[in-house]
Order: structure tokens, then sequence, then C-alpha cells
């Protein structure tokens, strides 16, 4: 067969300007992301510049092996000889472009899903109850923006009989350029809520942009709930089918009614009354499987048959978690969906982290409908060659039969039982190692094996919100600000290699710690950028020099003990000054600077790299004037050390608030501290900012109550009425300190705010659930993006800061990132 894509083929297509060192190239994959490479030959990597500027990972990309780009920074393109450089206006528009024509290439009918909220989950459960009549090309995880969107698309081929795509938008204006690439011929409106409110002026505007994405669709599946204020002549498609549990619609929801952990629904429909068994028990699951059930009723499915596929809907997960696990190996949990673009981007993942030198592959037999077993298995072997693992620990009876493909270090077998078996007798040790595998293998019970057995208490680390909240930011500083980001104290609690990894990855400019052995414990996890110490002490200085680390120099006793430490040889080691103007706290006062600088003119082993000083109050207005005043301060002192030193030098001054409070103040960096975390006090709640860390945990008792009965240590905790409490596992010595206890502060179950009752213990406390549906196991969230670390810190008369770096280290951290 001809192949369709060649790069001359898209130039022509795109309308680009090509500088082509290889007019051969044949292209199968696109890629906008320099690590995520599945085979670098037939890779077509595009620029883009929307989250930061692609053209700064050319080289990066070229690294990998890929040697085809679409760039719109005209001055690259004879960057490379052997390259082919496609040049465009736009490169987001370009990748829109060819996505559109692949799109039209096909005439199957394309389901495409929007709404505010459970996009993946419906367009997951429909690839679930649709996957035996059809071969079907879905998003990958979430992809459903206009860059994942056009990703999404080019994975369409011939093979596909039906297609599933999700799309979301953030602002005005963005659905059309979605809608006319994906081209539905199915609509399906999702909850609209809340989210994402910002980028519009009202809910109906936000409304109308969704609906956009249906302007062509045949047929219209909503609620009318969610189409509040349209007439029904607004609304898309030809054909309409709503359902509700309030108004007069095609599915008439008459009842939903708890079954253990089910839910029994009944509806009127075309006149009679049907009904189904949705397998779970939370709200926004029962939501989303009506949906899919009025979808696939619209679609033309018998009421029954319906129904029983509904009932064997499986949870899913959308995201991957990298957890701790036994013997040094870090292990990324992934067993909810077994098809080849979902392994790619676990392996992706999988390949991002630095800890470990060496990655191991636990994979189950994949099915992926329309492909025989050879090809599949052929397709992995080559993907795994790609991604360079180390091992592969194969188990089913298929993948076994095809070890012959696998050329690296393997081992099979049969199930997951006869891998249990023989796992007293293997070596798992310093590696990093993916779990991935069908639901029937039931991969989670090795993935209990694999990790440290924990306390059900977690904090888990949303890895997406950290890298959005750096963008945040740096979509406020001027052109040429650089970035330092704040990693101490474990980076505020919230993790140390896993979250420099990601800093590292968005070319940060350098990272900064408290202590020397943070530093020395980022660089044996492949952290290889700049790391400055703040507080480097003599003792430390030998390691410090050997892990490349750049001490803090805050006073003449500390600067003249590092000098005289360095050999004579060492030239230019570089160093960075503290200046106190007013915090008091470390740095050399004003009166110290002469003094400094008769030093540093004769001290040729070492290379001021930056002077900075830190603001007292750059988040409170009441300080405002202060904060001039230091700034004034630095700058005057900044000016008469590059006077006399001769050479350049970064200053820096700005902390997280000062970045939009003082923008003068940004210099030639910022330091990033708990902005990175999702807090600023100089920002009101929810503009910006995405909550980073959720804590968790679980009831493991749940209590009856007399009137006469306390509750806890020194009998603090009553309920003069009698009630119920519930047992959870976090106590002060997790940093849930005593001042919460006796009401003071409050957790969320099932959506419901309860306060504590009775003091904390050390490692448990005790809740008020009087009168809600509580059982053991259930979650209980300590904080989270509605109940913030903020609404905490109120409580108990403290700042965020302190909140977040309490949590005690034994709490895992588990790392997600969708
Ligand atoms: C911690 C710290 C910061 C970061 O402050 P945030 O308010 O968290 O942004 C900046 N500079 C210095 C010297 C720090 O110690």
């Amino acid at each position: 067969m001809e192949p369709i894509y060649t790069i001359q083929h898209i130039a022509a297509l795109l309308k680009a300007v090509p500088f082509l060192g290889n007019s051969s190239a044949v292209i199968d994959n696109l890629v906008i992301d320099s690590r995520t490479v599945i085979d670098p030959d037939g890779s077509l990597f595009f620029a883009l510049s929307a989250q930061r500027n692609g053209h700064e990972y050319l080289k990066d990309a070229y690294e990998h092996g890929i040697r085809n780009f679409v760039i719109s920074d005209k001055k690259y393109t004879t960057l490379f000889k052997d390259s082919n450089f496609l040049w465009v206006e736009n490169v987001q528009l370009a990748l829109q472009q060819l996505a559109k024509y692949n799109r039209e290439r096909f005439k199957i009918p394309v389901l495409a899903i929007t709404g505010s909220n459970g996009k993946t989950m419906v367009k997951e459960w429909l690839y679930q109850l649709l996957a035996n009549d059809y071969n079907i090309v879905r998003s990958p995880k979430s992809y459903n923006s206009q860059i994942g969107v056009p990703l999404s698309l080019w994975q369409m081929n011939e093979a596909h009989t039906l297609a599933i795509f999700e799309a979301g938008v953030s602002k005005n204006g963005e659905m059309q350029a979605l809608a006319e690439i994906i081209q539905p011929t199915v609509g399906i409106l999702t909850n609209i809520g809340e989210a994402h409110a910002e980028g519009f002026s009202s809910s109906k505007e936000k409304l109308l942009e969704k609906l956009k994405l249906f302007a062509g669709a045949e047929l219209f599946i909503y609620a009318p709930e969610y189409t509040q204020g349209l007439q029904e002549k607004d609304l898309p498609g030809k054909i309409k089918f709503s359902w509700s549990t309030s108004h007069h619609a095609d599915l008439k929801i008459l009842f939903v009614e708890p079954i253990d952990d089910k839910n029994y629904i009944r509806a009127a429909y075309k006149g009679s009354e049907i009904e189904c068994l949705i397998p779970f028990r939370d709200k926004a699951s029962v939501e989303n499987g009506i949906i899919c059930w009025a979808t696939l009723l619209a679609l033309g499915y018998h009421p029954e048959e319906a129904d029983q596929r509904l009932e064997k809907l499986t949870r899913i997960s959308m995201r991957l978690e990298l957890k701790t696990g036994i013997n040094q190996c870090s292990i990324i949990d992934d067993s909810y969906s077994a098809d080849i673009s979902s392994l790619a981007i676990a392996l992706d993942f999988l390949n991002l982290q630095n800890q470990q030198l060496k990655k191991t592959l636990i994979l189950s037999d994949l099915y992926e409908t329309g492909k025989s077993n050879d090809a599949l298995y052929e397709e992995i072997a080559s993907l795994i060659r790609q991604k360079h693992l180390n091992r592969l620990i194969g188990i089913g009876p298929s993948i076994s039969e095809f070890a012959r493909f696998f050329d690296l270090e393997t081992k099979f077998y049969s199930s997951t039982q006869a891998f249990i078996d023989d796992f007293p007798g293997q070596h798992f040790n310093n590696e990093t190692i993916l779990v991935k595998g069908a639901r029937k293998f039931e991969f989670e019970r090795i993935s209990k094996l694999l990790t440290q057995k924990i306390h059900d208490t977690v904090m888990e680390i949303d890895l997406n919100a950290l890298s959005s909240n750096l963008r945040f930011y740096k979509s406020k500083l001027r052109p040429g600000v650089k970035v330092m980001a704040m990693v101490k104290a474990f980076s505020y609690g919230s993790g140390s290699f896993e979250i420099a990894n990601v800093l590292q990855y968005h070319k940060v400019d350098y990272l900064t710690v408290a202590y020397a052995d943070e530093g020395i414990a980022l660089r044996k996890t492949g952290i290889t950028m700049p790391i400055m110490v703040m507080s480097p002490e003599p003792s430390a200085f030998e390691a410090i020099v050997k892990y490349k680390l750049e001490p803090e120099l805050y006073n003449l006793d500390i600067l003249k003990g590092f000098i005289s430490f360095l050999p004579d040889h060492e030239y230019e080691y570089p160093v960075h000054l503290k200046i106190d103007t007013g915090m008091h706290r470390l740095g050399f006062e004003e009166t110290e600077i002469g003094d400094l600088l008769s030093i540093l003119k004769v001290a040729d082993s070492i290379k001021v790299m930056s002077v900075f000083s830190h603001l007292v109050g750059s988040d409170d207005e009441q300080h405002d004037e202060f904060t001039h005043h230091q700034i004034n301060r630095f700058l005057n002192i900044t000016k008469t050390i590059a006077a006399e030193l001769g050479y350049s030098f970064i200053r820096h001054i700005a902390n997280t608030s000062a970045i939009t409070r003082f923008p003068d103040a940004q210099l030639d960096m910022v330091r990033i501290g708990i902005g990175l975390y999702g807090f600023d006090s100089a920002l009101s709640p929810h503009k910006g900012l995405h909550t980073v860390a959720t804590l968790k945990t679980t009831v493991t008792q749940v209590k009856n109550l007399n009137p006469t009965d306390t509750v806890g240590y020194g009998r603090k905790g009553a309920l003069p009425e009698g009630g119920t409490i519930a047992t959870v596992k976090i106590g002060y010595a997790d940093g849930y300190r005593r001042e919460f206890g006796q009401g003071v502060g409050k957790m969320l179950i099932r959506g419901k705010l309860v306060p504590t009752i009775g003091s904390i213990c050390m490692d448990m406390c005790m809740l008020d659930v009087t009168g809600l549906d509580v059982k053991i196991g259930d979650e209980v969230i300590v904080f989270n993006d509605q109940l913030t670390i903020s609404d905490l810190a109120k409580q108990i008369n403290t700042i965020p800061y302190e909140i977040l770096t309490n949590i005690s280290q034994r709490v895992k951290r588990i790392y997600f990132y969708e």
C-alpha cells in the first residue's frame, strides 16, 4: 500500500514552506512532547508554543531520533542538515489541519462528548459498552484539548468502524475549531457544572460554546436540566434524545435506589417502564451511567440488552499513579485499560522517571480488536524496543506464545497466579516497574505485592496541576525573566524527585533546597539541573562540591570558609550571595558589602552566579511600603556589587506573591515556592492556580454513641443527643495537629463536611458523622480543592505553608498524571 503521509504530501496539505533534508520520509506519528517518542523515524514533531516554546525542545527531539519538524520560527529551518522542517505560520493550526484531513478520510459514526464533568468516564464507558460491536478508536485518556483532539483523530485508520472522542474548551471561541476537525455525527452532552467558568462571561455563553461542537450532528443526546435558557429549536442535532429526572424526556428517570454498592434505576421509555442496574454508588457514576444508558437507547439498542451491558461496567481510573515500592523500587500502577495507545502513554510516563536506571514492564495479554495477535505482539515488541526497557515480564497465554518477538530480558507466566506463586524467588530491586494489564488479569494483586505496605492515609500529588501552576506564573513574567523553583522541605511536603523531575522537564532555571542532603538526594535520582543550597553547613562543603551543588553564601564567615575549602585548582565555582534587606535572618548586611567585595575581587575560585534577597511581606498590602523599601535597597546594593565585580550576575528578590503584586521586582529571576503547590495569598482562590495536594484517609470503624458516652482521651468529646462517630486513620503524628480536635477541624465524607469530636490522638481521630450513611472503608478527605489547606490553616490560626510541610513523611505520597 502506498504510504499516505509522505513528508511532501503533508507539506502540501499544510501549505507549509518545506526545507527538506530527506524528502522520502514517511510519517506515522505526531509528536508534541520530545520525551514521548514511540517510533522516531516516522515521527513528526510539532513545535507548539501553547504551553512552552516548543522550539526550545527541537534539540531534545533530535536527540531522541526525530528528523521531521513543524515549526513557526524561521530561524530554525536549517538547524539539522539531515532533517525536514516544515515552516508554517501557526503550528497548532497545522496540527489541527492535518488531523482534519485524516478525519475526513473516513465515513464512520463519530461520537463526540462534551460537558464540564464526566467526559472521560462517559467516553471510556461507551467504549466498554460498544466494543463488542465495533472496532473503536477513541481519545487516549483525556485528550480533549485543542492539541489532544487532533492527536486523537490522527489515530483513525481503515480498521475502525466507530470513533469516540471527547472535547473540552476552557474559553470562548475554542469549540469551533474542534467541531470543524471532529465533525461529529452523534453529540453527547454530559454534566454542565461550574468547572472552567472562568473563561466565559456567563453560563449561557459557556453552554452555547459547548453546543457548537454538535452543530452538524445527526443525533444529539442531552438532559434538559443542562440546556436551561435555550429553546428546543436552538439545540443542535437533526434528531434529539433527552433524558431527565425532572423534565419531560425520551428517557424519564422515575427513581434511583441504592442496593448495596449499586444503584437500581427505573425509567419511562416509549410508553413503558424499563430498568437498569449501575454497578456504582456515587452520584457522578450514576449520572454518567444514565448518559450511557440514554446513548445506547438512542443508538437503537434494546432496553434489555442495554441493562445487561451497563451492569458490567467497570470502574476506570484515568490516571497513572506512581507509588513507592519494595526494595527501592518505584511502581507505576496502570491496570485499567489494556490497549496499545494507553500502553504507549504509560511507557512514556515510565521513561520520565529518572530515579532508577532499570526499567521493567509487567504486561498481561492485550486485547485489541481488529488486529491479529501476530501483528499486535509485533507492535508491542517494537514499542518496547523503542522505549529502551530493561526487562519484560509477560503474563498470559498469548503474550507467552509470542515470547520470541521480544529481544530483552524476559520471563513469562501463564497466569497472574503463576506469577504470584513464583514471587518469593524473584528479584525486584532499585528499578521502576510499570504494572499494566487487562482487567481480568487482576494486576492489582501484583501491585499490592510490589508496593510498600501502607498506612491508609495518602497524600495525592497532581503533577498536571503543578505544571499548570508553573505555566500560570510563567505567563505573568516579563520576557527573559528566569525561574528558580523552591523545592525545599521535601517540596513543601509534596515530594522530592517526583516534583523536581517535572520542573527539570519544564526547563525551570534553578532548583533550591534548604540543605545539602536534599540536593544530594535529587542528584542521585537523576536531577542534573543547577541546584542552590540555602544552608550550606561547612561539614557539607565536600558533598556540595562532589555533587555540583551551588551554595548560598550569607555572611563573611561562610564565604571565607567556602573559599578556603575549595582546592587551589578550582576555578569559578558557582555560588550565590544573599543580602539582608530587612528579613534579619540570613544575609550580608549593607555595612558588610565593602568587606565582601574586597574578598570577591581576589577570589577566582568562585563565581557569583546570583545575588538575592528575600521579601518579608510581599503578599500583604499593609507592608507594601516596606516591600518597596526592600526592593530599592536591594537594587542599590546590587548596583554597587556589579560595579566592583566586573561581571554580571542574576538578581532576584521576588517570591510567589511578589510576582503578581510587584512585577517590577521580577528583575532577572523569580523564586516560586508556595505558588507552585497551588497557594498564593495575593490571588483570590480558584483564579488561575490548581490544587496540587489532596490528603485522604479512610474510616476504620463506625460506632453509635449514647448521650452519656464520651469520646477519646480526657473524655473531651460527647454527643448530648447521642449519635454516630467514625474513627479515621490520621493523627497528630501524621501532621494533623492536636489543635484540630474538639470540632475545630472538619473533614469531608461523601461530600459532607463533618467536625472532629474529642481530642486528636497520635495515629487516629474521631469524626461526628451523626445522620450520615458512613461505612467502614469510606474515603475521608482531609484537604483537597474544595476543603483547602487555606481553610485548614484558618481553623487553627496558622498559614498554609505550615499545614503542608507538617504532613509527616510516613504519609505515603502518590503522584499522578493524566
Ligand atoms: C521559601 C523561600 C522562597 C519562596 O517563597 P514563597 O512565598 O513560597 O514563594 C523564596 N525565597 C527564599 C529565600 C525562600 O526561603
